[in-house]
């Protein structure tokens, strides 16, 4: 063991010498770094070299995969149940709801058309919301809204059809204690992995390096331009963009930008499965969706925000019991079932529900906050902060 640290501490030493040939043809000179490699560092790699072929972009990722949200999350493309959208309308204005739906929306129909459904398994299966016998109140308030929700969102969608009764299905889906449900016919669901493979594949072709298992310790300004300490030496660049998200306030602590975890298990394939689409209940803190005959349900931040506040991947005995109760009782009642394997990732959220897209210092600028909406926004938020840092 300790003949083994010797070899990789002097490794570790040497490693920060880069070749002639290293230098030349990977670490120096790009006009660009990323920091972060999740959807919204590698949309912005894409916009920039649509927009300008020739820059030299280079992504420093310091995870082995991206290690944040972007490959850990459910895989849902939503734009809001009517709860979300009574709950933001109570703080914010119609306009804003309307504004933040659209975004969305725009964001969604963008990442469709970089990557393709069927490099994403794109599906629109359409969205559920669920309301608990105990909910009487919460699903009132939806009813009364329903109407009014989908006047004012057809500005986005381009329909008034969006959201509907839907309580005879909860029988047709086998679930317990849901007295109320409504549909949404244009949510869809994607296959996540998939999904970053192909924004992978999309800046490969374009030439754009990323280098992972690269941390970004500090940014520094000299000689008008700017200098990354990182886990693997300095790295000089004239422009920065900042997209680690939940992780943002540890180089920016200014940032309103606070990580929360999200939890999520898979089943092993269920048989006879009868779901098919994404499904929210309790405002949107628990979210179940089928993938490949299974079951993936996730969420329970809402029993203890503080604990969740963390940028600690990880479980926690609260959260995974009240996940497994759900399920037991109200997803798959009476069903035999298997749990297959469990994760999580950090998402990153502020009061504000917008994104940050803006320069923090000279030359660099950030990305950051998607607010745990990050498939559905991402590719936008991409794009706008590429299209900052090249104006
Ligand atoms: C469990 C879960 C379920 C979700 N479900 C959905 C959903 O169904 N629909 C939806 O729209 N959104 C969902 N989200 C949110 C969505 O995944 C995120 O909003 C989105 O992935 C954020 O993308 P990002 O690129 O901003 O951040 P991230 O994907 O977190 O990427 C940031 C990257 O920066 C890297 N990094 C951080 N610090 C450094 C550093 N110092 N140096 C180098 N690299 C660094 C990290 O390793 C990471 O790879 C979910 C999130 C979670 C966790």
């Amino acid at each position: 063991m300790s003949r083994f640290l010797l070899i990789f501490d002097s490794m570790t030493a040497d490693e920060h010498t880069f070749s002639y040939w290293e230098q030349t043809a990977f670490t120096d000179n790009a006009d660009v770094i990323i920091i972060g490699s999740g959807i919204v560092g590698l949309s912005a790699a894409l916009r920039l070299k649509k927009q300008q072929p020739n820059l030299k972009v280079t992504m420093l990722e310091r995870g082995f995969l991206p290690s944040g949200a972007s490959t850990k999350n459910a895989g849902f493309a939503c734009f809001g149940t009517i709860s979300e959208q009574i709950e933001y309308l109570k703080r914010s204005s119609e306009a804003d709801v309307l504004r933040l739906v659209d975004y969305k929306w725009r964001g969604l129909q963008r990442l469709r058309e970089n990557l393709g459904d069927a490099n994403i398994d794109f599906h629109q299966n359409g969205g559920y919301e669920l309301f608990m016998d105990n909910e009487a109140d919460r699903a009132t308030e939806a009813l009364d809204h329903l109407t009014y929700f989908n006047n004012l969102l057809k500005q986005a969608i381009g329909s008034a059809d969006i959201y509907a009764v839907a309580n005879a299905k909860i029988a047709d889906f086998g679930f317990k204690g849901v007295s109320h449900m409504m549909y949404n016919p244009f949510e869809g669901q994607l296959h996540t992995g998939k999904m970053m493979r192909t924004l992978l594949n999309r800046i490969y072709e374009k030439d754009v390096l990323v280098l992972n298992g690269c941390c970004v310790n500090a940014i520094n300004q000299e000689n008008g331009g700017v200098v990354l300490e990182t886990s693997h030496g300095h790295f000089k660049t004239s422009e920065v963009i900042l997209a680690t998200n939940a992780f943002a306030a540890q180089l920016y602590p200014e940032l309103d930008v606070v990580p929360g975890r999200g939890q999520v298990l898979v089943t092993k394939p269920v048989p006879g499965l009868k779901l098919k689409g994404t499904y929210h209940f309790n405002e949107g803190y628990y979210y179940f969706r089928n993938i490949a005959g299974r079951v993936l349900f996730g969420g329970g931040r809402n029993i203890d925000f503080k604990k969740e506040e963390t940028w600690d991947f990880g479980h926690t005995e609260e959260v995974k019991a009240q996940l497994v109760k759900f399920l037991e009782e109200m997803i798959l009642p009476g069903q035999p079932y298997e749990i297959d394997y469990w994760w999580s990732g950090i998402m990153g959220f502020g009061e504000d529900i917008s994104p940050i897209i803006k320069e923090v210092q000279p030359h660099v600028f950030c990305a950051v906050r998607c607010n745990g909406m990050g498939v559905a926004m991402g590719s936008l938020v991409g794009e706008e902060v590429a299209n900052l840092a090249l104006s």
